[in-house]
C-alpha cells in the first residue's frame, strides 16, 4: 500500500493545491485533491483484471475550478437544497445564497467543494489515507458559527474507500455533509444499464424545485422501488409524477437507519464488466442522482463528454432541506456536540 503526493497547480490566489495517489495491494488505486476534497479518479479492475476509471471528473484543477457539477467533492456546510436559501434555528432567521432557483445548493457560492483543504497523509494497519480539515469561519455562505470540519479517507486493502466525517462548532448551526461523487462502472458510455439496488422502503417526494414535500412516500408500486435490483433505464422514461419533476432520479432515499449504524444502503452492478460498487453509511438517507442535468456541454479526463446520465451519484447524507423540516432528523450542531458520519465505497467483481 501506498501514498504518493504531486503537484495539482495553484488557485487564482496562488494556495498550492496537491494530488494524492492512494494504491492498495489489490490494484485499486484512488486519486485525491486537497481542493474541495474531490476523488479525482477510482481505478478498478473488471472481472477480467482489466483496470479502468469509474468516476466522472477532469485532467486538471482548473477544469475542476471553471466548470464542474460537483464532480467528486465534499459538498457542505449542508449538501442539497435549503428552500428558498432560509432556514430558522431558535429563532433566528439565516440567509443563504440562492444558487439553484429560488434555492441554496451544496453549501452557496463557495461552498466545502471549493475551498483548499489541509491535508496530512497516513499509513496505518487499515490502509493509507488522507486527513482533510477545514475552518469553515462564522458566517461563511451565510452559515453560523466557526465550524471545524475534518474528512478521513481510507484506502483498505479489502477494496474499500472509507470516509470519516466529523465537524464541532462554536455557535448553534446545521451540517450536513457528503461526498458528490460521479460514478460509471463501465466507464464509459451511459449508466442505464447498471442495476441497482436501494435498501430503501420510502423517499422523500419533492416539488418543482426539487424541494421535499415533508413526507415521506412509499415506492411500492412506482419507478422509484429499487428493493429488488432493477436497471437504473428501466422505468426511468415512465410516465410518474416524481420523475418528471426531477427529469429522472434525483430524490433522498429513506434508510431504514436512524440509530446511526453502519448499514448497507445501496449495491450497484454492471453487468457488461462485472464490477460492483457498495455503499455503506451511517447516514438515514441517499440521494441517488441519475446525471439527468449533465448535457454533453462539459468535456474532461482524456475528451470524455459528459452527457446525460452518464454518471450516477449515491449522495449519503442527511435529508434534503432537513433545516425547515421539523419532522425530519434534525440536522442541527451545538457546540460541546460532535456531527459525525462514516460512508463506505467498496469495490468488487462478479462473474
Ligand atoms: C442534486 C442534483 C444536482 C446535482 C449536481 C445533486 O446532489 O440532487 O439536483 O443537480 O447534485 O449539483
Amino acid at each position: 500500500m501506498e501514498i504518493k503526493k504531486e503537484s495539482f497547480g495553484q488557485t487564482a490566489d496562488g494556495t498550492p493545491v496537491h494530488l494524492y495517489t492512494l494504491t492498495n495491494d489489490r490494484g485499486l488505486e484512488v486519486k485525491i485533491t486537497n481542493y474541495g476534497g474531490i476523488i479525482v479518479s477510482v481505478i478498478t479492475p473488471d472481472r477480467a483484471g482489466k483496470p479502468g476509471d469509474v468516476t466522472l471528473g477532469f485532467d486538471t484543477l482548473a477544469e475542476y475550478v471553471e466548470k464542474s457539477p460537483y464532480f467528486g467533492c465534499i459538498t457542505g456546510r449542508f449538501a442539497n437544497r435549503i428552500a428558498q436559501g432560509k432556514f430558522t434555528l431558535n429563532g433566528v432567521e439565516y440567509t443563504l445564497p440562492q444558487n439553484n432557483g429560488p434555492n441554496s445548493l451544496h453549501g452557496g457560492l463557495k461552498g466545502f467543494d471549493k475551498v483548499v483543504w489541509s491535508a496530512q497523509e497516513f499509513e496505518n494497519d487499515r490502509g493509507v489515507g488522507l486527513t482533510l480539515t477545514y475552518l469553515s469561519p462564522d458566517g461563511e455562505e451565510g452559515y453560523p458559527g466557526n465550524l471545524s470540519v475534518t474528512v478521513v479517507y481510507t484506502l483498505t486493502n479489502d477494496n474499500e474507500l472509507k470516509l470519516d466525517y466529523a465537524a464541532t462548532t462554536d455557535q448553534p448551526t446545521v451540517v450536513n455533509l457528503t461526498n458528490h461523487a460521479y460514478f460509471n462502472l463501465a466507464g464509459t458510455g451511459d449508466i442505464l444499464g447498471h442495476e441497482l439496488l436501494l435498501k430503501a422502503d420510502k423517499i422523500t417526494p419533492i416539488d418543482d424545485t426539487l424541494i421535499p414535500t415533508g413526507d415521506l412516500r412509499s415506492v411500492a408500486g412506482t419507478p422509484l422501488d429499487f428493493r429488488q435490483p432493477t436497471a437504473v433505464g428501466a422505468r426511468i422514461e415512465q410516465d410518474d409524477e416524481q420523475l418528471r419533476l426531477a427529469g429522472g432520479y434525483d430524490h433522498n432515499f429513506v434508510l431504514d437507519n436512524l440509530d446511526g449504524k453502519l448499514v448497507l444502503a445501496a449495491r450497484v452492478k454492471e453487468p457488461t464488466t462485472g464490477r460492483v460498487l457498495e455503499v455503506y453509511t451511517t447516514e438515514p438517507g441517499i440521494q441517488f442522482y441519475s446525471g439527468n442535468f449533465l448535457d454533453g456541454t462539459i468535456t474532461g479526463k482524456g475528451g470524455t463528454v459528459f452527457h446525460k446520465r452518464t454518471g450516477f451519484c449515491l449522495e449519503t447524507q442527511h435529508y434534503p432541506d432537513s433545516p425547515n423540516q421539523p419532522s425530519f432528523p434534525s440536522t442541527a450542531l451545538n457546540p460541546g456536540e460532535k456531527y459525525s458520519q462514516t460512508t463506505i465505497f467498496k469495490f468488487s467483481t462478479v462473474l
